[in-house]
């Protein structure tokens, strides 16, 4: 069955991103200079310094849930059948937080500060979304 949701549109900057991620592995652009890791990974020069010696490092995939929403209202015709659907900022171990979502987890269990570890969901033969789910 095709996949209806919408897809990422890579550019050639965080096309690196998505390729990891196809091979399972989160990765993210660090700077050599200051060391500051950050998402997303959409600029050639560290927002932090502004050095452009950046460096794709690989994550431990590990983090915490900073704060999440439950969707009760149907935004997107694809994601109908998800209903409810948590939405989530995961804060990961080296301080990056990206958006995501939660999997094998009960939405009544979700706390801030929850400890996840990151699933690799292979949307596609193309395209792998990082997911999250809670370490027990
Ligand atoms: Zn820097």
């Amino acid at each position: 069955m095709a996949y209806e949701k919408p897809l990422p549109q890579p550019t050639a900057i965080d096309a690196p991103y998505w390729e990891y991620l196809r091979q399972h592995e989160l990765r993210l652009p660090r700077c050599q200079e200051c060391g500051h890791i950050f998402f997303p990974p959409n600029k050639v020069y560290c927002p932090s310094c502004l050095s452009d010696r950046l460096e794709w490092v690989k994550l431990s995939g590990r983090g915490k849930v900073w704060s999440w929403v439950v969707f009760h209202q149907r935004y997107f015709s694809s994601f109908a059948n998800d209903i409810p659907y948590v939405v989530a900022f995961i804060e990961l171990e080296e301080g990056p937080r990206l958006m995501s979502t939660l999997v094998d987890c009960d939405q009544g269990e979700i706390r801030c500060d929850m400890p996840v570890e990151v699933v690799y969901d292979d949307i596609t033969p193309e395209f792998t979304i990082p997911k999250f789910r809670p370490i027990r």
